[in-house]
């Protein structure tokens, strides 16, 4: 208990925790973190916690899991790092390789988080058009309640009014178009009739504007920050036709969905499209390393491809394709082929959803949707300080987890197993009923 609350005073007096007012430490101090082990995360005192959220949606496969600890131990016996420009390496030719088979698409060009590759994309895109002699095709369309990241370019096309608003006087300009979001339909309305009338609406924007838009960014299937929205992927397959009609690129963020998420390696696939551009993060390294990826069409590739300097994508960071991350990620796609991962996410899915069946119909659980490996509903009656309040009571029962707003979601590593799932359950269950509205 010593060393824990240390370690509290020292993280307060030295680290600016991300997402958080630091004051309200001193209330509700961080879980200090000694290790891992699979599913769980271990305090300083010994006691464990189930990770139900991923570690913020990054962890695929376990905390110190042997097979990448491995693939990074011997990578660093080789080289730690070396800059990419006017070098190369066999884990990021590797990588490269492998994603543009799994994608479709090529050329990938890394950064080290997800926001990184928002600005990647959204460079590329407008330096595209630039390059194709319409360089007044450089604005942005996103949904409504989208989250693209948090450095100044990606919260220009990010809407969520929290992160945002205080930024305001900072940003672009961008256009955002009505969310295909299920929740919002109408009675009587489907998902999918839902999601065409905002694909109808994004059209009527685009025959106004697509002259002056360089591309629509978009969270296939599920927008995680806005709290797990889900929409049918008719509005996907809508986009892609809408887009290619009025000549405006499509970047698909798949830096929270991709990997296997929505149940399928990249959820694009569930719409059966291919967007122009595909932001990757997240779980790509398994939740080891920061490291993101933007893959683009042959097509957009070619048009940066000539004699001029400035004709080239000149945008840089310093840790660009590491290799010891590229080697987590390689090790990351072998345990997707080897274990056959996305078919026994299926039935692991099915098999959750069961276990979940009673919080499901718990009467104040409301919006009960999930998608692939994402659980989520929102809460009824919600009071103030609810998100704090559920998360503090479900660690007092061992469970790691921060509701967003009024909505709870689960969205746990693909190791977790049943009895892990079980007790999740049982946890949700006792939280609602503990955190009851006052009659
Ligand atoms: C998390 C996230 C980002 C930003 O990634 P960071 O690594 O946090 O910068 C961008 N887009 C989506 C959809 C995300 O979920």
């Amino acid at each position: 208990m010593a060393t824990d609350s240390d370690l509290l005073s020292r993280t307060r007096a030295a680290v600016w925790h991300p997402c958080t007012q630091m004051k309200a430490l001193e209330a509700t101090p961080p879980l200090a973190i000694a290790r891992g082990e699979g599913p769980w995360l271990i305090d300083t005192d010994g006691r464990r916690y189930l990770d139900a959220i991923s570690s913020w949606w990054v962890n695929l496969f376990g905390h110190c899991n042997p097979r990448i600890n491995a693939a990074i131990t011997d990578q660093l016996g080789k080289i730690e790092h070396v800059m990419l420009a006017g070098a190369t390496h066999a884990p990021v030719v590797e990588l490269s390789e492998r994603l543009a088979r799994l994608t479709g698409l090529g050329h990938a060009f890394y950064g080290s988080d997800g926001a990184s590759a928002t600005e990647i994309a959204l460079k590329m895109s407008a330096h595209y058009w630039r390059n194709a002699g319409q360089p007044e095709k450089n604005g942005f369309i996103s949904l409504r309640n989208g989250y693209h990241g948090e450095t100044v370019g990606a919260l220009s096309v990010t809407d969520i009014p929290l992160f945002k608003s205080t930024y305001g006087p900072l940003l672009r300009n961008t256009v955002q178009v009505p969310t295909p979001d299920a929740r919002l339909a109408e009675s009587g309305e489907t998902a999918e009739a839902y999601a065409l009338r905002c694909a109808a609406a994004l059209e009527a924007h685009l025959a106004e504007h697509a002259g002056e838009t360089a591309a629509f960014i978009v969270e296939p299937l599920v927008q995680g920050a806005a709290g797990m929205a889900m929409y049918h992927p008719a509005y996907l397959e809508r986009a892609r036709e809408l887009c290619t009609e009025y000549k405006v690129h499509l970047i698909a963020d798949e830096i929270a969905v991709g990997f296997g998420r929505t149940g399928t390696l990249f959820a694009c696939e569930q719409a059966g499209i291919r967007p122009d551009f595909i932001c990757l993060s997240k779980g790509i390294t398994g939740g080891y390393l920061p490291l993101s990826a933007v893959l683009t069409t042959d097509d957009i590739y070619a048009a940066f491809y000539g004699d001029a300097t400035a004709r080239g994508f000149l945008h840089s960071h310093s840790y660009t394709g590491n290799p010891l991350a590229c080697s987590a990620a390689l090790a990351v796609l072998d345990i997707f082929e080897t274990d056959r991962i996305i078919d026994a996410n299926r039935e692991k899915s099915a098999e959750f959803t069961k276990l979940l069946g009673e919080v499901a119909a718990h009467p104040r659980a409301q919006h009960v949707r999930s998608r692939g490996m994402i659980w989520a509903f929102d809460v009824a009656d919600a009071a103030p300080g609810f998100a704090a309040r559920f998360h503090q009571a479900a660690l007092r029962e061992g469970v790691f987890i921060r509701p967003i707003g009024n909505t709870v979601y689960v969205m746990p590593p693909y190791i977790t197993q049943a009895p892990e799932m079980a007790k999740l359950a049982e946890v949700l269950l006792a939280c609602l009923t503990q955190l009851e509205p006052m009659r």
